[in-house]
């Protein structure tokens, strides 16, 4: 890795997911309600204007997989695989400590998955529609307030407009503030590794006060942009990484571009810049439906058509002023797998040099991505 000046700000992010386990049972202990998510689609802001505090399910390492597999199919996404391991086995805290999972209809492997957990775990399940129409907006609308009454009657608690706005507000500024971060890459030379800056997307979700997120992230941003190194990027090809969640596959894919001449200037998929692309609107005299249309334009694949990405993408790589793109599908991922032949389409239609790679949570896959990489990379100079 190089040698970037900044090590101990991201240190903290890295440290956030292992230090998240003592602050979630310390918040048990003062009557905390904790809710364990999956995607990018949980209405965050219902949870929070509930006076849950939402935490990422682990579904990130391969170490749960052989459990996980004791019931699912082995030709299942590593995702599902090692977050339904973490819940079988007992070794996810988050898990053990939530009162309540919320799963969403996706895809099919993962809410099957949600079927199995709620036979041991609290689990409510949103029902997704797979399209932005309005119809479905009305549909997700609907659901919305299905979730809303289930927390109320469930929990006792009581669930205002008000509250909903607060919790909109808040959000809107976090998402405001995870983009202005990414947009530190929008120099060139970019002033800081890709990697780091992935870690600190995903390890802010393991803070849990809203404003201590806020001000973590500005804090970042603002040292960067007094003391990042752009001289640490001159002559890397600036690439765009789109697809799956990497969580569990970061190091064999961004690491691997890193340490090969690349530097990943854009992420366009959950923990990037997806999930923060478009706020709600706070000053909606219907804060459930102002919930359900900005949730509803989230670009994933489990959309169809998923117009939203491939405008999304159209915008970024300009915006970035990207060299290459990367789609990093995980195996067994039919969506996404499919939907890569769209993003083929567009980044021959815009000229953009274009790269997919399908991997899972093992070591099996790494010598075959090093070299794809590599030469991708190479034919970029
Ligand atoms: S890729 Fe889609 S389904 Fe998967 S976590 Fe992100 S939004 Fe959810
Ligand atoms: S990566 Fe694909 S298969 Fe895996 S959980 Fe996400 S949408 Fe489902």
């Amino acid at each position: 890795m190089d040698n970037y000046s900044l090590p101990k700000k991201f240190e903290e992010f890295n440290d956030a997911r292992k230090n998240g386990f003592l602050k979630v049972k310390a918040l048990k202990e003062q009557g905390k309600l904790v809710a364990g998510i999956f995607c990018t689609f949980t209405p965050l802001e219902i949870l929070d204007a509930a006076g849950f505090v939402s935490v990422s399910l682990c579904g990130m390492s391969a170490e749960t997989i052989p459990d996980a597999e004791v019931d699912l199919p082995k030709n299942l996404c590593p995702l599902i695989k090692s977050s339904y391991g973490f819940y079988v086995s007992d070794k996810c805290p988050y898990t053990y400590f939530a009162d309540l999972i919320v799963g969403e209809t996706t895809c099919d492997g993962k809410k099957k998955m949600y079927e199995l957990m709620s036979k041991g775990k609290k689990t409510f399940i949103l029902h997704l529609p797979q399209s932005e129409d309005s119809f479905e907006v009305d549909n997700w609308e609907r659901e919305l307030i299905r979730f809303k009454e289930y927390l109320e009657s469930e929990f006792g608690v009581v669930i205002t407009e008000e509250k909903l706005r607060e919790a909109a507000k808040l959000r809107n500024v976090e998402r405001t503030e995870r983009k202005k971060l990414m947009e530190v890459q929008l120099s060139n030379p970019a002033p800081a590794a890709g990697l780091d800056l992935y870690k600190t997307f995903d390890g802010v979700g393991f803070l849990f006060d809203e404003q201590e997120r806020i001000d973590k992230l500005k804090g970042l941003r603002e040292e960067i942009e007094k003391t990042g190194d752009p001289s640490l990027n001159i002559g890397k090809k600036r690439i765009l990484v789109t697809g799956c969640p990497i969580g569990g596959v970061l190091d064999k894919t961004v690491g691997a571009i890193e340490r090969n001449g690349g530097n990943v200037v854009c992420y366009e998929n959950c923990a990037g810049l997806k999930a923060c692309l478009r706020l709600v609107d706070e000053n909606s005299n219907n804060m459930l439906r102002a919930i359900a249309e900005r949730y509803l334009s989230i670009g994933c694949a489990v959309m169809t058509p998923d117009t939203t990405r491939m405008k999304n993408l159209r915008e970024l790589v300009k915006e970035f002023q990207v060299d290459g793109v990367i789609n990093v599908t995980l195996h067994a991922c039919t969506t996404y797998d499919v939907e890569s032949k769209i993003v083929a389409d567009l980044m021959k239609e815009i000229g953009m040099p274009y790269m997919s790679v399908e991997c899972d949570y093992t070591a099996g896959d790494e010598g075959q991505l090093l070299t794809r990489i590599q030469a991708f990379i190479e034919m970029l100079k």
